[in-house]
């Protein structure tokens, strides 16, 4: 009914005059101090819009992980929204140009429009994007000037409102409890994904979170966008907006006219920002081109032009007043708070509020509008040859992913992640083995995908430091899931494209299936921990339905339960309920509310285990069990200083003693995830106790990398990188590594169940 009423008022030629604006549409003042659009307003909002202007659709991408729709509005002119389909068909024929003349790749360049994905508030906490968003499109598809009217006719918005819809409910709910008391703005007690926190930007190789997977879907399979931009937000005391060109590392192997266009883009937004007056607009800074996991990065490697801005933040919604005397550089890029060529006109500090925010990146969208309408052919040609290029680059070799091997249904996962990622698949009938034609526009990302990396050593002034990994420095996926992979000369004419895989159950799984589960028990800290996210979602993964426990609910939750994990948190948030800062320095943390603090029940958690529960730690938390339990093992690099070792995730080999029930389902050897380890030094026990090291890295140092980057590894020869140990009537495992990293360590996942099935 609404429509046709509407349609009636298109027909009246006044199409704009009944488009309400979000704040008249939502009831409150968008944008202002302390007033949050939470995520069903947002997407009402961009209902009515659709409703409302015939230059706005809303798609679905699917469902979120508690059940919220998450969707992607479409914007552009009146007569592109009639031809969408058309317009998407000449996207993906030019992001797979096989097969066309050059005649025909000059007729779609010609006909084609730009087609432009922005992605908002990923990381719930920066939520000025999932507001900003409704007054663009709002001025979008009211506009009647020439130049916006030009720009929606050159280019299709793809706009992404919130990439975690559950998280900015989270954090909206959090916000309005807490609006006008001492809490105003804090931080949330928990993960701002049922999952994965923060790390939900470190998914976009591995694919596991449903959010995701929706977006990944539209990019890679519907949409073929050339050009994508994620909105995030940064630290409130640095520079007012991170907008690329990016920081060194650069990946070698992208295509350079992805790092070119990122380049014009993000100068355009700048010149932009600096025109309409606003100051600390910075590049070359912090954020690099080499890391894969985040959102748009992962897209360098499929040929789109991906790019990141970081604002800085507010205290969500609550304004935030910084000294000038608290504005600091520091990080790569800046060094120190001053004027230099990449940051040529610092912001003095002062209050910064939500609406700054919304300014700065409103802009920013808006040139990134202008520019892909200016360079709309460009765009469309530069895609297709980034694509001929990786064909070429591909040739006719391929990797094989044999039938024949120790974890077929681990490979068929492999197989099936690759198919999701838009890779092409085919399969040989008769052996079953599948195979990776690298002719292909995605060649460059199955090579970044199946061999090891080898991170970059860039030094930006003579005998200094190299550049640090932005995040992990691996993500080679055989490696990191156990999975044997070949690369070949070419593929069997016999084998044939497969369009869906279905991976058979894990081994270690289907060997257990008859056995009761184990009543698994997680600990909690407050505040979230991303460790304690991933592992949950593994272990749901495989039925396993693990309880987590907050500090208070540990005495009461171990009376029912077998095992207890600790995951990778360090020792002092686990002791004193303080978190540690990303430098590790234990420094101002702010106050939760009272309800949410408390540390781990140490008696407790010891009883437990001597009453015959089994404790299982991962990482840093090993340091917990070692100073506060009496067993025979210490850390070998608790003391060695931070220049003399590093390993910022990579993948390394150790020997695997397979005798043993926790390692049973393990080769002799394997790749372990390595990020800030803790490394055993033994010492055998007394009578009391039984004690079996499990894995242990190699006598010889240059064995030790098989992925990714480290330094001191002479550090860790011969030393142990886990153990097992009975402890009164119960059993303690210690992992110094990380074995169901983010999700995506397969290989060491048997480690994982056959330690909670441990009897
Ligand atoms: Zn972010």
């Amino acid at each position: 009914m609404k429509r046709i009423l509407l349609l009636l008022v298109v027909c009246a030629s006044s199409a704009t005059a009944a488009l309400q604006s979000p704040s008249q549409f939502l009831g409150m003042k968008v944008g202002d101090d302390r007033v949050l659009a939470d995520y069903k307003q947002i997407a009402s909002y961009f209902r009515a819009l659709e409703a409302g202007s015939p230059r706005v659709k809303v798609e679905v991408l699917g469902k979120t992980t508690l059940g919220e729709e998450m969707i992607m509005a479409v914007v552009s002119s009146e007569a592109n929204m009639k031809s969408l389909g058309a317009i998407r068909e000449t996207a993906k024929k030019l992001a797979d140009p096989r097969g066309l003349t050059d005649a025909q790749l000059d007729a779609l360049v010609h006909g084609g429009k730009s087609v432009v994905l922005v992605t908002c508030n990923i990381h719930s906490n920066e939520i000025a994007s999932s507001q900003m968003a409704m007054e663009w499109a709002y001025d979008l598809a009211r506009a009647t000037d020439a130049e916006t009217k030009r720009r929606l006719d050159n280019v299709v918005l793809l706009l992404v409102p919130s990439l975690n819809p559950d998280g900015q409910t989270l954090i909206t709910d959090y916000y309005r409890k807490y609006v006008g008391t001492r809490y105003e703005g804090g931080r949330l007690p928990w993960l701002y994904h049922h999952y994965t926190g923060h790390d939900n930007n470190r998914d976009w190789f591995m694919l596991t979170q449903v959010e995701t997977r929706n977006l990944s879907r539209a990019v890679y399979h519907e949409w073929f966008p050339q050009v994508f931009v994620d909105e995030h937000q940064m630290g409130s005391t640095g520079p007012r907006m991170f907008i690329p060109p990016f920081a060194d590392p650069v990946d070698p192997d992208v295509h350079p006219l992805i790092w070119r266009e990122a380049n014009l883009i993000g100068t355009n937004m700048a010149f932009r920002l600096e025109q309409a007056n606003k100051s600390g607009m910075i590049y070359g800074y912090s954020f690099d081109a080499y890391w894969l996991g985040g959102t748009r990065n992962t897209g360098w490697w499929k040929n789109i032009t991906g790019l990141l801005l970081e604002t800085a933040s507010a205290r969500i919604a609550s304004p935030m007043e910084v000294a000038p005397s608290e504005l600091q550089g520091g990080t790569k890029g800046l060094i120190e708070y001053k004027p230099t060529v990449n940051h040529p006109n610092p912001w003095r500090g002062g209050v910064w509020r939500m609406r700054d925010i919304m300014d700065y990146e409103r802009i920013a969208s808006d040139a990134l509008l202008e520019i892909a309408a200016d360079r709309r052919e460009d765009l469309l040609r530069d895609i297709a040859t980034r694509a001929r290029a990786a064909v070429a680059f591909g040739g006719p070799s391929a990797y094989r992913i044999p039938k024949q091997q120790r974890d077929w249904p681990t490979a068929q996962f492999l197989a099936a992640l690759l198919l999701e990622h838009g890779v092409e698949i085919l399969q040989d009938a008769g052996s079953g083995d599948y195979w990776i034609p690298m002719a292909q526009p995605y060649s460059k990302f199955v090579v970044e995908m199946l061999e090891p990396q080898r991170y970059p050593e860039i030094r930006l002034q003579p005998g200094r430091d190299i550049l640090r990994p932005y995040d992990v420095a691996t993500w080679t996926l055989p490696l990191a899931m156990g999975v044997t992979v070949e690369k070949r000369a070419a593929a069997p004419a016999s084998a044939a494209r497969v369009t869906s895989i279905k991976p058979e159950t894990k081994a270690v799984i289907a060997k257990h299936a008859k056995d009761k589960m184990p009543r698994v028990a997680l600990y909690n800290p407050w505040g979230g921990a991303l460790d304690e996210g991933w592992t949950r979602w593994v272990l749901d993964q495989y039925g396993f339905a693990p309880k987590s426990l907050h500090p208070q609910e540990v005495k009461a939750g171990l009376a029912n339960a077998d095992v207890f994990i600790l995951p990778d948190v360090d020792k002092e948030t686990i002791a004193t309920g303080r978190r540690r800062q990303e430098d590790g320095a234990m420094r101002y943390d702010e106050e939760l509310p009272p309800e949410y603090r408390g540390a781990l029940d140490k008696e407790a958690t010891r009883a437990f285990v001597e009453n015959g529960g089994t404790l299982i730690a991962f990482n840093a938390a090993c340091d917990y069990v070692i100073e506060n339990f009496n067993v025979p093992v210490r850390n070998a690099l608790a003391r060695v200083p931070a220049a003399d070792f590093s390993v910022p995730g990579s993948l390394l080999r150790v020997k695997v003693n397979t005798a043993h029930p926790v390692t049973a389902n393990m080769p002799a050897e394997t790749a372990i995830f390595v990020d800030r380890p803790i490394a055993f030094d033994t010492t055998p026990p007394g009578a009391e106790m039984q004690r079996w090291v499990l894995a242990t890295y190699p006598d010889d140092a240059p064995d030790i990398l098989l992925s990714g980057w480290i330094s001191g590894e002479e550090r860790l020869t011969r030393k142990a990188a886990a153990v097992a140990m009975t402890y009164g009537k119960g059993r303690i495992v210690l992992f110094g590594f990380k074995p169901q990293n983010r999700g995506q360590t397969h290989a060491t996942f048997p480690m994982v169940f056959d330690a909670i099935w441990w009897r």
